[in-house]
């Protein structure tokens, strides 16, 4: 049994997760319930799902997960037939197996919200071992698809008209749930299922629609509304200035920077123009210091001068792709968007509003992987 994954070999005692015949009962299920603090369910959905590789993963989770990974104990170990328990940097895992899928939700049971941090190791943990099991899995039971349950966020439950796609939920960032388009028809967010699961999704006070939704001017008349946009995106390009400073500067710590200017002066005398390089040097003499440069300036010294930083993805001075996201890609984009901006070019407007949504979460993330989230909350105050 052991070989076959299926018995957790303990010190004291062992496990055998398909003699359990203990259920998930009422009480539990609704101490969960009440929990305010939680992800929403992250559902494995299987083509085929044998009950035993249930069991499997199970085992993994006793025996190839580290010191903080324990099951969670409540008078005993709350393992039960179709829902396992555990505690991971103080948080409640729940796992839980339904006919055709694997669910996943963590939850807080402090009065503290879930930490990003923890739910996004969690996902990891739980893949890693669910792919290490299906590889070793003689028949390979080589499709599962990732997705969320649209509308109830009970992890016990698999409710099985409510699965959407996390990769369709990604790709429409809001949409109108595909499952009730009549009767209960209600709208999915991405910011609001997958901020917890996926790194690059921002809460959803980061989302403009979000953002506008409460603020005055969402009476706007359309005409106004595309003037608005405009405006915000302009000042959201401002703060893609500061994110390039912040990266421009551990590239270039001040003193190396001065450093690097003279030793290539002549060079960099014949690249600038000369009001660039009265900023390069300084005719006061003085250290010459990013936060005058603007975003051309930054951007050709780090094309240029950066040691060891990598190409962009498509290449210096290329529009990065959504999904491409090296530091140089966000360099690019800063790069991009402020152009944009400035030359108020009308085939890359941002008045439309879905233009403005796609352009605006664009930039917004990597304005926070260029500041390592640092200027969330000068994003947030940019519309009002
Ligand atoms: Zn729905």
């Amino acid at each position: 049994m052991e070989r076959l994954g299926l018995i957790a070999v303990g010190t004291v005692a062992h496990y055998i997760p398909c003699t359990n015949k203990r259920t998930f009962g009422c009480a539990e299920e609704k101490y969960f319930l009440s929990l305010k603090h939680k992800t929403p369910v992250l559902v494995f959905r299987f083509e085929f799902l044998p009950y035993f590789f249930y069991f499997r993963l199970i085992v993994s989770c006793l025996t190839r997960t580290n010191k903080e990974w324990r099951v969670l104990q409540d008078n005993g170990l709350c393992l039960y037939k179709n829902v396992a328990c555990f505690a991971y940097k103080l948080h409640a895992v729940a796992l839980a197996v339904n006919p055709s899928s694997i669910q996943l939700q963590v939850f807080q049971p402090t009065n503290i919200s879930v930490t990003k941090k923890v739910a996004l190791e969690v996902r990891k943990i739980i893949t890693h071992l669910l792919n290490d099991l299906l590889e070793n899995y003689h028949k390979k039971i080589d499709m599962y698809t990732v997705g969320f349950q649209c509308s109830k966020q009970e992890v016990f439950h698999e409710h099985d008209d409510c699965f959407v796609k996390e990769e369709q939920l990604l790709k429409e960032g809001t949409m109108l749930c595909p499952k009730h388009e009549l009767n209960n028809s209600h709208i999915l967010h991405e910011s609001t299922l997958l901020f917890y699961w996926n790194q690059d999704v921002l809460a959803e006070s980061t989302d403009p629609d979000a953002l506008v939704e409460n603020r005055a001017c969402r009476n706007l008349p359309e005409p106004e509304m595309r003037r608005y946009r405009v405006q915000c995106f302009e000042k959201l390009t401002k703060s893609g200035r500061e994110a390039l400073q912040m990266y421009f500067d551990k590239v270039f710590p001040p003193a190396e920077l001065f450093m690097l200017l003279q030793k290539n002066k002549e060079n960099l005398r014949k690249q600038f123009n000369t009001d660039q390089c009265d900023l390069l040097f300084p005719v006061d003499k003085s250290i010459p210091t990013s936060s005058a440069f603007d975003v051309t300036i930054m951007y050709k010294l780090l094309r240029n001068y950066g040691p060891n930083l990598p190409t962009p993805t498509k290449g210096w001075g290329k529009t990065p792709d959504p999904g491409q996201k090296s530091p140089t890609d966000d360099v690019e984009r800063i790069r991009v968007y402020r152009n944009e901006v400035e030359h108020k070019t009308p085939a890359t407007s941002v008045m439309e509003k879905e233009d403005c949504r796609l352009k605006w979460r664009d930039l917004c993330q990597a304005i926070l992987r260029l500041s390592e989230g640092s200027l969330e909350q000068d994003i947030m105050e940019l519309i009002y």
